[in-house]
């Protein structure tokens, strides 16, 4: 149920409505709104009697949640969700690029990227330090040495950090490094990394699982915001199908449906989603197309030395091509590209 509060409640009566919530054993999550702030419950295994709320000062309205995923849906707060990434807004009129390569490999290539990809726009560097590898003799990261060059190539470029979070041992290490932290397609239903990072106050990019459905990713994002942490954005990368011509099936369907269920930024990763080179620009026209909030882009200076997923990394000529074409698809959406403001 969704409690929507008059738009002058004092705190006062907010605290008891709260109390009131927690007394009958559920939890209260303040959900604040354009001139109006409604108070979401979970804990309850079946509808609640409006009756303990409707006579509380303060309160203007009781409505039923009819979604599974609650605090995620476009149910309980209609605006869209901007996530602040140390200040770059994910979700909002602009779009944003993420880019990078798959890995951190060398101060040279992290850096060659890092120049390369701010030189053409984007606002973020991805780059794996931890890397989830399908075999355990492919490359594994630089580790911790991954995170400290990501940290020297935004002092330099001024690009804030995505790099993903592969188990809770290590979400402390990474979470000091990172701006944005990624739990990848196959952490998607990893619940104890999605409660660890329910408990930080950082940015989460959840990737969507290769096998998961669009109801499961967003169940999995009910995980992190549950716990407190609201700064979530989804990302469709792709799925597996019948399909062997291409790794995945980007499922650029996800993209509408997730933004009419949930008020969640949703960006798109062609990269993974198609991979193969040649084909990324234009499947990252269309998830601009389809009304993506963003996009995250494998680039590296020497793809074909890449130490992982070369075969679908652009180079830093490809990226400037797509970040010009992008921006001419997102123009005819009538938003801008996100630029970092630069010294
Ligand atoms: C990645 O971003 O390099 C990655 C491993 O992605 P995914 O989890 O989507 O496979
Ligand atoms: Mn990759």
């Amino acid at each position: 149920m969704l409690i929507v509060l008059h738009p002058d409640v004092s705190r006062e009566a907010q605290a008891v409505i709260e109390g009131r919530v927690r007394e009958l054993g559920f939890t209260p999550h303040a959900i604040s709104g354009a001139g109006r702030t409604a108070i979401g419950i979970t804990g309850n295994k079946g509808p609640i009697d409006p009756g303990h709320f409707r006579e509380l000062p303060g309160v203007a309205d009781c409505i039923p949640v009819t979604a599974p995923y609650k605090l995620v849906s476009r149910e309980v707060k209609h605006e869209d969700t901007v996530v602040d990434v140390a200040g770059v807004p994910v979700g909002g009129p602009d779009l944003v690029v993420m880019a990078g390569p798959c890995a951190v490999e060398s101060e040279q290539q992290i850096l060659a990227a890092a120049r390369g990809v701010a030189a053409s726009g984007a606002s973020l560097l991805r780059g794996g330090a931890f890397k989830p590898r399908t075999s355990p003799y492919d490359f594994q990261g630089l580790k911790q040495k991954g995170l400290e060059l990501l940290a020297k190539a935004r002092a330099e470029t001024g690009l804030k950090i995505v790099t993903e979070v592969k188990d809770t041992e290590t979400l402390g290490t990474v979470a000091e490094s990172a701006d944005l932290l990624q739990i990848g397609a196959r952490n998607m239903q990893n619940f104890s990394l999605l409660e660890a990072v329910g408990d930080l106050r950082k940015p989460v990019l959840l990737k969507r699982g290769m096998s998961s459905t669009i109801k499961e990713l967003l169940m999995a994002a009910e995980y992190i915001v549950s716990r407190g942490n609201k700064q979530v954005i989804l990302c469709e990368r792709g799925i597996r199908t019948f399909e062997t011509m291409t790794r995945n099936t980007l499922d650029l369907n996800a993209v509408p449906i997730l933004k009419r269920e949930s008020h969640l930024p949703v960006i798109v990763d062609p990269s993974h989603g198609i991979g193969i080179r040649s084909a990324v620009l234009p499947m990252a026209r269309a998830a601009v197309a389809c009304g993506a909030d963003g996009l995250i882009i494998e680039v590296h200076p020497d793809p074909d030395r890449a130490l992982s997923d070369g075969m679908q990394s652009l180079n830093l000529a490809g990226f400037e091509k797509l970040m010009r074409e992008v921006e001419r698809i997102a123009a005819a959406m009538d938003r801008a590209m996100h630029r970092v403001a630069r010294a």
